[in-house]
This record gives structure tokens, sequence and C-alpha cells, in this order.
């Protein structure tokens, strides 16, 4: 497995790379959901590339950028021995220099839930996605269900902008109490990991819901939201029934349809989402 830590180098590198190249892209503090998109990437393309770059256009000021975890040496191994080729690891200068002006802005699925909360985050997004597929270049890139309007943000992205690369969407990892996997799960205190459930619980409420027959989208997120009130030191953020594609809400689940959570646990803010109904896209 080749590190490379320039724009320059990494260039130098992929062009000994076998096509079709995939591209994992990480802020790193790897885990098993990573390591499952590493995993499909391996099935299905001849050289796997993974960037682990944690991206400062992406969080908000009072976000948690300095204490991002950064374990970068045991990141290194876990790639390695999960099959990547290429990693991509630049500095925060490589990639955003002295003058850097130029932002990718998303409309669209980019506008709500994420997108009203954390101003500025999908424009963080989209703008090193955007960068990352121009200096990575490749076939295919996987992302993961775990931020599902992410997904949707970076389709749309290169849908609009023609970017020559095809996006698979994987599903969400999670641990065996049903909490998805997340680098930020370090943050929760011992005595707030038991509850972090919460939001698998309301999402399979929901879905039960709809398996049951129920088509009022707002009766849906009520249900959702009744299993967060009631969990101790949960907040709810959103609870959103909506299109699975626009990430516009619904007011009738009568087709595809996906639900999304963002909850507090305390201080820690978690994001998690299913599909409702299990069609296609939905
Ligand atoms: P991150 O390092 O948090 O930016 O995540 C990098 C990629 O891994 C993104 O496409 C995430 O959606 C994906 N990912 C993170 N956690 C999970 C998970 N629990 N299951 C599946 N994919 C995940």
């Amino acid at each position: 497995m080749k590190v490379c830590r320039t724009v320059a180098d990494f260039r130098a590198a992929r062009a000994g790379a076998t096509a079709p190249l995939g591209l994992v892209p990480t802020m790193g503090a790897l885990h098993e959901g990573h390591l499952s998109l590493v995993r499909r990437a391996r099935g299905e393309c001849a050289s796997v590339a993974m960037s682990i770059f944690v991206n400062p256009t992406q969080f908000g000021p009072h976000e948690d950028f300095t204490r991002y975890p950064r374990p970068i040496e045991r990141d290194h191994a876990l790639a390695e021995a999960a099959g990547v080729d290429l990693v991509f690891n630049p500095s925060v200068e490589e990639m955003y220099p002295a003058g850097f002006a130029t932002y990718v802005d998303g409309g669209g699925p980019a506008l709500r839930w994420e997108g009203e909360r954390r101003l500025g985050h999908f424009r963080g997004v989209a703008t090193v996605v955007t960068k990352l597929f121009t200096v990575i270049a490749p076939q295919r890139a996987y992302f993961g269900e775990k931020d599902y309007q992410q997904l949707q943000v970076v389709r749309r992205l290169v849908a609009d902008l023609n970017l020559p690369v095809e996006i698979a969407g994987c599903p969400v990892v999670r641990e065996p109490d049903g909490l998805a996997l997340s680098s930020r799960n370090v943050y929760l205190a011992p005595d707030e990991r038991p509850h972090a459930t919460a939001l698998y619980r309301a999402l399979t409420t929901g879905r039960k819901c709809v398996a049951a027959g129920e088509r009022d989208a707002a009766a849906v997120r009520r249900a959702m939201e009744t299993v967060l009130i009631s969990t101790p030191g949960a907040t709810i953020d959103y609870v959103a029934v909506v299109d699975p594609v626009t990430l516009e809400p619904l007011e009738r689940v009568d087709g595809p349809a996906r639900a999304l959570i963002a909850a507090r646990l305390g201080l820690v803010r978690l994001i998690d989402n299913a599909p409702l109904v299990d069609l296609n896209q939905g």
C-alpha cells in the first residue's frame, strides 16, 4: 500500500494503478463501516484508493474539527489489511493552499436537514469531494448510507457537473444493539452509550408503523419522536420522512420513503436513517 501526502505524489502513483479504480473517501478514525466500503470496492474494482482527510471546510466554527480523532498509524494498518492499494492523506495546506477561493455549493438535496443545521457543511463536502474526484480520478466512488443526505448530495453533484464517476451507496453497518458505527461514537460517555440505541429503535418503530399500514407521514414521525422523547438524555434535532432522492418532506408514505433522524445524547450529536419501505431506493 502506498501512502501519498501530496497531489503530485498521488498522481504519479495513480499512473501505475490498474483500472477500474475505486475510491473510498473518509476522514479516518476507521471502523467497520469504512472497511465495508473498502471490501465492496475491492470486490468490484481492480485497484482501490482511500482518502483520509479531516476536511476543515465541512465543519462549523463550533464543531469538533480540532478534537476529531486522528489515529493515522492505526488507519494505515486497517486500510492495508482491508486491501487498499493507494492512500491519499494530504495536509490541510495541500488541499487549501493560501489564496484558495473556489467552492462548490449544492442546492436541491443539500438545502434541508443537515444543510439547515450545519450551515456550509455540504458546501465543504461538495468542494472536497469534487477536488478528490479530480485528483484521484476514480471510475467508482463508495459512500455509506450512514450519511444518507451526503450520498444524495454527491449523486446530485456528479449528475449536475457531469463528473465521470459512478457513485455506489453502501448499507449502514451497526453495532449488535443497532447503533450505527461512527467515528464520533467515542464521544459518548459510558452512561450515555446504552441510550444511543434510541435512534435505531425509533427507525425500527417507523418501519413497523408503515408495515402495519400507516400512510400518514406525520403519524409515522410522531411514533418515532415518542421513542426519542422517552429516552433519558436524548433531545431531538429533527425527525423527518422524506423522498429518498430529493430529501423533500413527504405527507404520505405511498412509495419510496426514507426516515432521517438527528438527535443529541447529552452533548453528542448523532444521525441515522433507514428506508421506510423496502422498495428499490426507498
Ligand atoms: P467519514 O469518515 O465519517 O466521513 O465517513 C466516510 C464514509 O464512510 C462515508 O461515505 C460514510 O457514510 C461511510 N460510513 C461511516 N460510517 C458508516 C457506517 N456505520 N456504515 C456504512 N458506512 C459508513
